[in-house]
């Protein structure tokens, strides 16, 4: 069987978290058997998909690297396709008209909600006689659900699950005003788009049993389900704001990279024995739905912060700062934007985040004269000599090569003469040439920014 699974988000929003991790799952399973995966834009609900939640989610997607295959479809231009469907139930018998007013079905509403019943339509118009039709009033078509016996589901992460007919109602196929319903939709355009698997959140388990129906109904091949439990949040309850963000693109602005979140998302509710760094590669190699867990998983962000420094200290400097200039308020510039990819490999293993990263890198953008933290300010106020600053920029303007050996060398040989401890010195070198207190080793500071700019920097506090 060639696998083809699907991604199908409502644009009405953003990226939820969650959702990006179905897609992940979806996009793995078809690639480790060499399948499609496809997009589908469910836009039926008019009110309120917008382009902008579509465009979101396309960037959200390429964000993390999950590429589909194919145009993406858009459910909504399908609607003449899921309409006709409806049309060929109807013919075939497995569906009928539906006359009800909205106040009758109101009141089988009530009447169930009396009787302690579930709300469900009561079937009224399924043996009705079409020509006691109301006059001017527009149909709704509804499927003829079977009511007795069982409908089972061999669920592919959840096991063989079973209701009883009698827990189905007639639901509607097709609105009186022509439009399709939306589990009919996605029945459709499952079928049509070859869909092989279904794998999405256990949320729609029970929409899988009266999409089971229609399948049968048009004796279409029913795909493999595989309902994934949901992301839940640290306290075991159903994930909201309270335990962390819910839009991938949060996770983004906060600083993470991609990578490490699909890491993350992999893991929340997947594993492969006690493998915790995966690549693509490797997801891709071991993905299979036997791996996926039966309960719900906790969002932990301790962890997820934890792969992202992973992540951050395996990264390519060139990679690194590719994901991180956008955290740059402004375009940095060439020299600029060269420090600070030189001084990564110091900065990265004091960040846990790219925002911590930007933070630790700015004294490499910017303009002198530098500003003193707090920290930097008391340094430059206790100096042990109120010459230091400028004997040592004399002994460094001296050197004849610029480069963190010989910076460290004269350093150490001056502090030794002075009988100072380095770090007397290499504190207020720090202060001077960064603003503060806190920075990679001073010498390779010092290296990177150049014997022009170092010196400079250092002048700017000599008295
Ligand atoms: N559009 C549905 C949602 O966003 C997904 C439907 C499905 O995967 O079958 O929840």
């Amino acid at each position: 069987m060639t696998v083809i699974t699907r991604f199908a988000p409502s644009p009405t929003g953003y990226l939820h978290i969650g959702s990006a991790r179905t897609a992940l799952f979806n996009l793995l399973y078809a690639r480790h058997h060499g399948g499609k995966f496809l997009l589908r834009i469910e836009d039926t609900d008019r009110a309120r998909s917008t382009q902008e939640a579509v465009e979101t989610i396309f960037n959200s997607l390429k964000w993390l690297g999950i590429d589909w295959d194919e145009e993406p479809v858009f459910q909504f231009s399908r609607a003449e396709r899921h309409a006709q469907v409806a049309h060929t139930l109807l013919e075939k018998g497995l569906a009928y008209k539906c006359y009800c007013t909205p106040e009758e079905l109101e009141q089988m509403r009530e009447h169930a909600r009396e009787n302690g019943l579930p709300p469900r339509y009561n079937g009224l118009w399924r043996d009705k006689d079409p020509t006691m039709a109301p006059e001017g009033v527009k149909p709704t078509i509804r499927l003829k659900a079977p009511r007795t016996g069982e409908t089972s589901i061999d669920d592919q992460v959840q096991g063989r699950v079973t209701i009883r007919n009698e827990e189905l109602d007639d639901m509607v196929l097709l609105r009186a005003d022509g439009t399709p319903t939306y589990m009919l939709s996605v029945v459709v355009d499952d079928h049509d788009m070859n869909i092989s698997h279904i794998i999405r959140g256990d949320d729609h388990l029970t929409n899988a049993f009266r999409q089971y129906h229609i399948y049968a109904a048009m004796e279409w091949e029913v795909p493999i389900f595989a309902h994934i439990p949901l992301i839940h949040g640290a306290d075991g309850a159903k994930l909201s704001k309270r335990h962390g963000a819910l839009a991938a693109d949060a996770y983004k602005d906060m600083g993470f990279l991609p990578q490490a979140l699909c890491n993350y998302l992999l893991r929340l509710g997947w594993g492969h024995g006690d493998e915790e760094i995966i690549s693509r590669m490797q997801a891709i190699e071991w993905f299979d739905l036997d791996g996926v867990g039966k309960s719900p998983s906790r969002l932990d962000m301790a962890k997820l912060t934890h792969l992202n420094a992973h992540y951050m200290k395996e990264m390519p400097a060139a990679d690194l700062l590719e994901a991180l200039l956008p955290f740059f308020a402004a375009p940095l510039s060439e020299k600029a934007s060269e420090r600070v990819r030189r001084g990564l490999d110091g900065l990265k293993v004091r960040a846990k985040n790219l925002l911590e990263l930007r933070d630790s890198a700015l004294f490499y953008t910017q303009e002198r004269p530098l500003s003193l933290n707090e920290g930097a300010q008391k340094i430059l106020n206790d100096m042990p000599s109120p010459t230091l600053l400028k004997d040592l920029h004399d002994l460094f303007a001296a050197l004849p090569e610029w480069s963190q050996a010989p910076l460290e060398a004269a350093s150490k040989t001056f502090s030794e003469t002075a009988g100072l401890k380095l770090g007397q010195i290499a504190q207020p070198l720090r202060a001077c040439l960064t603003g503060s207190n806190i920075s990679p080793g001073v010498f390779e500071v010092m290296e990177i920014l150049g014997k022009d700019e170092s010196l400079l920097r250092l002048s700017d506090f000599i008295p």
